[in-house]
């Protein structure tokens, strides 16, 4: 997207660290200093070796990771690693804009977490009503609309094991819209399905993409990257090596990294 001065930051991560305890080794670095922004309209591809902490800077931006350093801000709610550490992190204040701040996005993982015992609109309804606190007639309603929006009016009724690896997903990618975030982050949508079946939830990501939807998508879908995504961000070892516009970063790339893993994937 263009105009970056006129839109809004919608999320923006700074100097963000995350270590993981390790039995025998040393602390693992899952991401060093890592700062980004992401403006409204956005759609962020996170591209990089297995390991090199993709997964841990989305979850760091809905605090499904919990940084050990930095700031983020989502929206208007602002979170601060050194506060919320501290002994002030046991005031409310802290914890509330926590829980509010992850509501401000919704979450698409590899594998779909829906609840078995529930039909797909229960699933869809389900977070509507028990989060959000709206009546079940609102929820409905609402969760109808996402569900014809992903293509699954005639499936409503259906439980998650009728359904196949593409469809359950974009019952996911429902139940994370219905909830109106600010922004969706996805996690490989598309890594444990089908070659045949990824079509489907692709092009469900490109409707809401051109919707306006901002978006911070972990894919290997290079076609995806380029076709959909505006902004690239290439990590290795959990930081940031190289970034830009997708086309100049795919057709371009500038460190001998990302030269490398775009030819090994290519
Ligand atoms: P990617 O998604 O790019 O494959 P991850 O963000 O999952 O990478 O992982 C980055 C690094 O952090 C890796 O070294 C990984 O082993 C480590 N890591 C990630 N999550 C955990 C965890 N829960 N416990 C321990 N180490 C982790
Ligand atoms: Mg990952």
């Amino acid at each position: 997207m263009e105009n970056s001065e006129e839109r809004k930051t919608v999320i923006s991560l700074r100097n963000a660290s995350k270590w993981f305890p390790s039995r025998d080794l040393p602390n693992v670095r899952g991401l060093n200093s890592v700062s980004l922004d992401v403006l409204e309209g956005d759609v962020v591809v996170l591209l990089g070796p297995s390991g090199s902490g993709k997964s841990t800077l989305l979850r760091c931006l809905n605090l499904l990771n919990i940084p050990d350093e930095g700031q983020l801000r989502v929206g208007s709610v602002e979170w601060d690693a050194k506060a919320y550490f501290s002994a002030r992190s046991r005031e409310r204040r802290y914890n509330r804009d926590f829980q509010r701040l992850r509501r401000e996005t919704g979450m698409v993982f590899q594998h779909f977490n829906l609840f078995p015992h529930m039909t797909v609109l229960e699933n869809v309804m389900c977070g509507l009503v028990h989060s959000k606190g709206m009546s079940k007639d609102e929820a409905r309603e609402i969760a109808l609309e996402e569900i014809v929006k992903v293509g699954l009016a005639d499936r409503e009724g259906h439980y998650p094991g009728q359904l196949s690896g593409g469809q359950k997903q974009r019952v996911a990618i429902a139940r994370a819209i219905a909830t109106k975030p600010l922004a969706m982050l996805f996690d490989e949508p598309t890594s444990a399905l089908d070659p045949e079946l990824r079509g489907s939830v692709l092009a469900v990501m490109q409707d809401l993409a051109k919707e306006g939807m901002t978006m911070v998508v972990v894919t290997h879908e290079m076609g995806f990257a380029r076709a959909v995504g505006n902004h690239i961000v290439f990590l290795e070892s959990g930081e940031i090596i190289e970034e830009g516009l997708s086309n100049d970063f795919l057709d371009n790339p500038k460190t001998e990294r990302a030269q490398r893993f775009l030819s090994e994937i290519a």
